[in-house]
């Protein structure tokens, strides 16, 4: 039973860090000795890596999130978002569905301990054009509103007269080439390319899919020799990469490159990296010149007793690097495994024993490039096609968190591989009431902007 004595934790964010905390925390504590409370403005975390899986369709929208009522059954679920931080009256000020709904006052909740796990938001530049037509890679939601996006524009190129409307919808301009923006695009463009069989006037080769990229290589991740491979592969593809070429505007709808080209696009998808979750600057903690709250190794935040971060939005330092100073990579293998250092050391903290430092070498990366080719650098090895794509499968389907997801996601591929892809496109589920709106308005065309 909890009394007012009891310790208060409080988790920002369900994600990765979130989600693994809080897990950890309700295994590891006994029964009254601390309250766990998260703050999600979802109701689930998303598995991000299988995002790309999911535009393309392999994988059922609900199987890559994870309910966090469901798994976090010992922890109080708050959904929201955090509004404002006060470490020095230990107070968060969340801004609730129905505060949002009714105008009321934002809820006030003050904790003890402090755990910061709010990840990144996309890191957009000031680009005329890119806040109206682009589009992040991000979240679900985005994932499946593309999917539907590219096969619309399968639909227009395919009943337009006008050569100028069909161009425009059969390019796809991707900018930035992490792994999200090379999964994403390498993901869709395999959907995109198996789509147009049905199509009785569209070819693959009709349709232009570009990846810009601004330094001179793609996937970083995996290294040189590999992130060459997949340059290689991809324009194998047919796939247009410019390297050392930025996006300089995309007003009505042309990307206008750096390298003076200019292409008429209806999709415009923007995956040049991410910024710590805005919460962060106005909370009077230390921040590292990226906007990262600044922690120890320890994931507590220098100079704030009783408050944590980890993930995306932390800067730790990395103290398996040989050069000193170098902070552990935004990616999800720290971000889980600080997670489980951080409950560690909480848990150590409440019950008056030292906290011990995160230390983690990095062992390397996997990426998809469609279906049935990859590329992994995993302990130093470097593994390219299909068995480093069946890597990433494999990888992904171990970490993906709780056994009933696991055993959802690898029932979908088992039955992927038995029939063919789905290739209908669910845009109209956006806008749920704009068939019963057509018919209570007399057959007006309904308002669904
Ligand atoms: C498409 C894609 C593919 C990726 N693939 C890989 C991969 O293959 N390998 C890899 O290592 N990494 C990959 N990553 C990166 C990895 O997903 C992130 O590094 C990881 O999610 C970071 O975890 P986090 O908990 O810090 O943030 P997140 O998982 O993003 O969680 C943050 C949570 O905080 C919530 N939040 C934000 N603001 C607030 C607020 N004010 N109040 C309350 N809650 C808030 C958000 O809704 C979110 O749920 C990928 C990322 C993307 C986008």
């Amino acid at each position: 039973m909890a009394t007012a004595s009891t310790p208060r934790i409080l988790v920002v964010g369900g994600g990765y860090v979130g989600l693994y905390t809080a897990l950890r925390l309700q295994r590891k504590l006994k029964r009254g000795e601390a309250e766990i409370t998260v703050i999600e403005p979802q109701p689930y975390m998303t598995y991000q890596p299988f995002l790309p899986e999911a535009a393309a369709g392999s994988i059922s929208p609900r199987h890559v999130v994870v309910p966090l009522r469901r798994v976090l059954d010992k922890c109080r679920i708050v959904p929201g978002e955090a509004s404002a931080i006060d470490p020095v009256r230990q107070r968060v000020t969340v801004v609730t569905p129905a505060t949002a709904e009714e105008g009321g006052e934002a809820l006030e909740l003050s904790y003890d301990h402090l755990v910061l796990a709010p990840g990144s938001v996309s890191r957009t530049l000031p680009i005329p054009g890119l806040a109206e037509h682009g589009i992040g890679f991000k979240t679900v939601e985005e994932a499946i509103g593309l999917r539907n996006h590219v096969l619309e524009q399968l639909d227009i190129a395919s009943s337009t007269r006008d050569a100028a409307v069909r161009e425009a919808a059969l390019t796809f301009v991707f900018v930035g080439g992490g792994y999200a923006g090379v999964e994403a695009l390498a993901e869709l463009e395999n959907m995109a390319r198996f789509a147009v069989r049905y199509y009785h006037n569209i070819r693959p080769e009709d349709m232009k899919w570009v990846l810009v990229e601004a330094s001179g290589r793609i996937l970083p991740e995996v290294g040189d020799d590999l992130g060459t491979y997949a340059v290689r592969e991809l324009r194998g593809r047919n796939i247009d990469i410019r390297l050392h070429t930025r996006l300089q505007s995309c007003d009505h709808r042309v990307a206008v490159l750096s390298d003076g080209d200019r292409l008429p696009s209806r999709t415009l998808v923007w995956t040049a990296g991410v910024k710590p979750a805005p919460i962060l600057a106005a909370s009077g903690l230390p921040l590292n010149e990226r906007g990262r709250l600044r922690a120890e190794a320890t994931l507590n935040v220098i100079g704030a007793p009783g408050v944590w971060a980890a993930g995306d939005a932390a800067s730790v330092p990395d103290l398996t690097a040989e050069q000193p100073g170098t902070e552990c990579a935004p990616n999800a293998q720290h971000a889980v495994r600080q997670a489980k250092a951080l409950a560690d050391n909480l848990v150590a903290t409440l019950r008056g024993r030292t906290p011990t430092e995160y230390r983690h070498k990095y062992v390397g990366s996997v990426a998809s490039l469609g279906l049935h080719e990859g590329v992994a650098f995993l302990y130093g090895r470097k593994i390219k096609g299909y068995p480093a794509w069946f890597m990433h499968r494999a990888y992904h389907l171990s970490r993906v968190p709780t056994f009933n997801r696991k055993a959802k996601v690898l029932a979908e591929w088992v039955l992927a591989g038995l029939f063919k892809r789905e290739i209908v496109s669910l845009g109209s589920l956006e806008h749920p009431r704009a068939e019963f709106e057509l018919a209570a308005g007399g057959g007006r065309k309904p308002d669904v902007s």
